[in-house]
């Protein structure tokens, strides 16, 4: 194939999500050539359909809350009502934003931004309306679609977090199908909008993924703010009749709703894309890569949702940037997977980074743990949240787990990406002076404690 200069690129990127526009950002400040192609908008899946939109009207949902609850504090306010178009407005000023930066961004640089649908056509070309763009590198960043059930067809009051982002009314009963991340988190925001909410999860507890003592206290939480739930139970069909849907279980319980969001995870969008064509391995859709982010073609590369591992978007981030290094030959450090930060932003929040107890166990053999309640944190009370911080470390050894939840706790992250990342001692962490007041303070004094030196812990 005979390749024009104008069409020839160091690295040429399918898809521009977070994963794909990182590696283009990354890549031209590194001054190589690149090409980027997106059929959709700029940002992806983050920026329109995840991420910042559904944060948006988590903020709106804690502002309705607040409202609710001024009293508490001896603030005279009433709720009065949520008006979906005013909070769609505010959530799509945020996102349009921060797409026009995103877009003036991309064209300050030196990125040839393609818009159209790619498809790889050879090893090293990806074909799109008819243009041939041949790269020295191909970088797959076709991200993730929302799956369903078989047999249940997103239509109507049925909808994904796709659909379910753009309504227009507050239903008044709810069933999530799928008490995971987006599960929850829809489950928190449709419950502060004012709606009836039940969570329909297959497996024992919520939040699976985290450690076990963050699953039991957000369901303490959320049936104290009566956000209904059933685990180790499993949808066997629904029906439509109008505006009211009936969710079936296989327990013979049948459920009525005004809507019924689907939330049982992500799929790889990567089929009819000519990556097993080209000789890509992938496994159930995803695309296998070593942790260089290498695909089983050489000069092939893959990164975010479409690769096996946790589905966020600073993942995808960090895996974009790892591969626009890695190509100009700077060498980058691989990414720990069990080092990526995780938040998640229902009401309480959780955040969390490294190993829950289980796996630590398994992994280490003889570990320790300190669970500090927000109970003696002074400025978790003074925002009337419940919670704790939960350390998990290797006998004598460093901190492998840092779990925590209460209102706001996704912001104490940070620092427990350093603790992690850094392999610190709880010893190290406890010679660091942390501010007073602030929920900060909850995880110095978990260092505190495990170090053997506790200060408002109770024994
Ligand atoms: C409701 C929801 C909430 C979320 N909240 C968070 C959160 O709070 N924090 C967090 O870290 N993560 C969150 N995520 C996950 C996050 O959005 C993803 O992990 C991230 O967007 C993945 O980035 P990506 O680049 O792999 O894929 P995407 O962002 O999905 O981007 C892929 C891009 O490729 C384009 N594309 C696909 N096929 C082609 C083709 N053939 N040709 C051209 N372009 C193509 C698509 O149009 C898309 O723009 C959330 C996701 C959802 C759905």
């Amino acid at each position: 194939m005979s390749a024009t200069a104008e069409n020839t690129f160091d690295i040429v990127i399918l898809g521009g999500g977070s994963g794909g526009y990182a590696c283009a950002l990354r890549a031209a400040e590194l001054g190589l050539s690149v090409a980027l192609v997106e059929k959709g908008k700029l940002g992806g899946t983050c920026l329109h359909m995840g991420c910042i939109p559904t944060k948006a009207l988590l903020h709106a949902a804690e502002i309705a809350d607040t409202a609710r609850e001024g009293q508490k504090f001896g603030v005279k306010t009433t709720f009065e009502s949520v008006d979906m178009s005013g909070v769609n407005a505010y959530k799509d000023g945020v996102v349009a934003r921060l797409y026009k930066g995103l877009q003036g961004l991309v064209k300050s640089k030196s990125i040839e931004y393609v818009e159209g649908e790619g498809r790889v056509v050879a090893k090293n070309v990806v074909e799109v309306a008819g243009r041939q763009l041949v790269g020295k590198n191909l970088v797959l960043a076709t991200g993730s679609y929302a799956k369903s059930l078989p047999g249940l067809d997103i239509t109507g009051r049925i909808m994904t977090s796709d659909q379910a982002l753009f309504l227009d009314f507050v239903p008044s009963r709810v069933v999530v199908l799928g008490g995971g991340v987006i599960g929850v988190e829809f489950a928190s925001v449709f419950k502060s909008f004012g709606s009836e909410v039940t969570i329909i999860e297959a497996l024992p507890r919520l939040v699976a993924a985290e450690d076990e003592a963050i699953s039991k206290q957000l369901e303490r939480s959320f049936r104290k703010r009566k956000i209904s739930f059933k685990t180790n139970v499993k949808f066997s069909g629904v029906t439509q009749s109008g505006d009211v849907v009936s969710v079936a279980l296989e327990s013979g319980e049948t459920i009525e709703a005004d809507l019924l969001l689907v939330a049982v995870g992500r799929g790889p969008v990567t089929a009819g894309l000519g990556y097993e064509e080209a000789g890509v391995t992938l496994d159930r859709g995803y695309v296998l890569a070593n942790e260089r982010c290498q695909t089983s073609v050489e000069g092939i590369y893959a990164v975010g949702d479409i690769v096996p591992g946790l589905q966020l978007a600073h993942r995808g981030f960090a895996q974009g940037i790892f591969v626009a290094e890695h190509i100009a030959g700077l060498n980058p450090p691989v990414i720990d997977e069990m080092g990526i930060p995780r938040v998640t932003y229902c009401d309480p929040e959780i955040a969390s980074i490294g190993y829950t107890e289980a796996q630590a166990k398994e992994k280490f053999g003889e570990i320790e743990t300190y669970n500090g309640s927000l109970g003696s944190n002074g400025k978790s009370q003074i925002l009337a949240t419940a919670g704790f911080v939960k350390l998990v470390r290797q006998k004598d050894g460093p901190v492998v787990g840092v779990h925590m939840i209460g209102a706001r706790m996704g912001e104490q992250v940070g620092e427990a990406q350093l603790i992690y990342n850094w392999e610190a001692l709880p010893s190290d962490v406890a010679q660091l002076i942390h501010a007073h007041p602030t929920q900060n303070e909850a995880l110095g004094e978990a260092h505190l404690a495990l170090a053997g030196k506790p200060l408002h812990a109770h024994a």
